[in-house]
């Protein structure tokens, strides 16, 4: 008895109980929310908001925070104080953007990633 192909209520054509073309794009998109999912959990950790940047500046913002933390210091990372705010250093975390740090005396607090448009807006007279 030769198997006849059966057609299955998405449309699609195939043998089985279950379509095997829409399981695997069931099995890839749960795979796919699963990672997203991972992903967006990581920024519970962080000492402040990157969740609306790009993946690559969070990772590097990550990794500068996470040295600071260690008493790595700014200048390692070519930051620089404010020049109308002494206490606040702005370090770079890629060409266009830059992570801002409260100078707290013995430790830098991160209080946000920045845009260098929106960086650029905070300086008074710019
Ligand atoms: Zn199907």
């Amino acid at each position: 008895m030769s198997r006849r192909k059966k057609n299955f209520p998405c449309g699609h054509k195939g043998y089985g109980q279950v379509c095997h073309r829409c399981e695997q794009k069931h099995l890839t998109r749960e795979k796919n929310k699963q990672r997203k999912n991972e992903w967006e959990e990581t920024f519970a950790r962080d000492p402040i908001n990157l969740r609306t940047l790009p993946k690559n500046v969070v990772v590097k913002a990550r990794r500068i925070i996470r040295d600071l933390q260690r008493q790595k210091s700014y200048i390692d990372f070519h930051g620089k104080r404010l020049r109308h705010d002494r206490f606040v250093i702005s370090i770079p975390v890629t060409r266009s953007y830059r992570l801002l740090c409260r100078d707290c005396g013995t430790i830098l607090v991160p209080e946000a990633v920045v845009s260098h448009e929106d960086y650029n807006v905070c300086k008074p007279g710019g």
